[in-house]
């Protein structure tokens, strides 16, 4: 396995196996790397012949109060998971060699980047933005992964590598979780014990919500409010947002048709937790004749 840090040779790389006919799977991380992004791995691994992963803290994502300088840096373990992993590139580079002296250009996905993260957030999805297609043009993968964990991002990637023509095709991994429901972060390591239990009142919310859509429960303010419920049950935990939405324009629906994302962040303490669940219902005119029959 190689660690490569200039941009030069991460884009040489990356022309001398295409020239030889070698596919490249890319997982962009910020590092601190656990069993969410092993999966993303594998899935590279098992698809193309060459695997890339990027470790870069991204500082154009981060807000001025918000916590770049304590983010989880472990560069050797996250190497040794890679090589354990058979990844062929850790691409690490440094931030002057992301961002030189003089760089000015910014790309931003104004619709997807308007509301939930974007709100909290304000230059959070520009700076997404930018550092994706910064390595997208350099590592010119034939398949990318991200994982739904990060919906709108992913949701954002989508449009930004449709609208840019970037290399390759995306693929969306679903979201790994502990036992208990509480989705994979870098971030939980912050999470003090009681915090910790506390957690996965997030997704219990989320489940909540679909259950009550499968239920046939179709209005979104009230799916809304019956997860606001059960979040409010945990004192510790306060609601960033918590929506019902299309699951391309992320915009709330008032009536879910067929399908909805189910989109939250809270705050435990001091930590930010994420989480979605998407989900499909079977609308009337789709049920099977027969069933029809049967309940008269
Ligand atoms: P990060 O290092 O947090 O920027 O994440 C790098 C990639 O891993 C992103 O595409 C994330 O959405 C994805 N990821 C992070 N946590 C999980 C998880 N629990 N399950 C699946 N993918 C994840």
């Amino acid at each position: 396995m190689k660690t490569i840090r200039s941009t030069a040779a991460m884009a040489a790389w990356s022309k001398r196996l295409h020239r030889e006919g070698v596919t490249i799977g890319f997982v962009p991380t910020m590092g601190a790397l656990h069993a969410g992004h092993r999966a993303l791995i594998r899935a590279a691994r098992l698809a193309c012949d060459a695997v890339v992963v990027s470790i870069f803290v991204n500082p154009i994502q981060f807000g001025p109060t918000e916590d770049l300088s304590k983010y989880p840096r472990q560069l050797g373990l996250d190497r040794s998971l890679c090589r354990a992993e058979g990844v062929d590139v850790v691409f690490a580079p440094n931030r002057d060699a992301m961002y030189p002296p003089g760089s000015q250009t910014i790309v931003t996905v104004p619709a997807l980047s308007r509301r939930w993260e974007g709100e909290a957030r304000p230059h959070h999805f520009q700076g997404v933005a930018t550092i994706v297609t910064k390595l997208l043009s350099l590592v010119q993968p034939d398949t990318s992964w991200f994982g739904q964990k990060d919906y709108q991002q992913a949701a954002l990637v989508r449009q930004l590598a449709t609208d840019l023509n970037l290399s390759g095709r995306i693929i969306v991994h679903p979201t790994v979780r502990e036992a208990d429901g509480l989705a994979l972060s870098s971030r939980n390591v912050y999470l003090s014990a009681q915090q910790r239990q506390a957690a996965p009142v997030l997704f219990r919310a989320l489940q909540a919500g679909a259950a009550a859509l499968r239920s046939g429960a179709r209005k979104g303010p009230q799916i809304r409010r019956h997860m606001v419920r059960l979040v409010a049950q945990e004192p510790i935990a306060t609601i960033d947002y918590l929506a019902v939405c299309d699951p391309r324009s992320l915009e709330p629906l008032a009536t879910v048709q067929s399908q909805a994302v189910l989109l939250g962040a809270i705050r435990i303490g001091g930590v930010r937790l994420l989480d979605n669940l998407l989900v499909t219902v079977r609308t009337s005119s789709r049920r099977p004749r027969t069933a029809l029959h049967e309940s008269r």
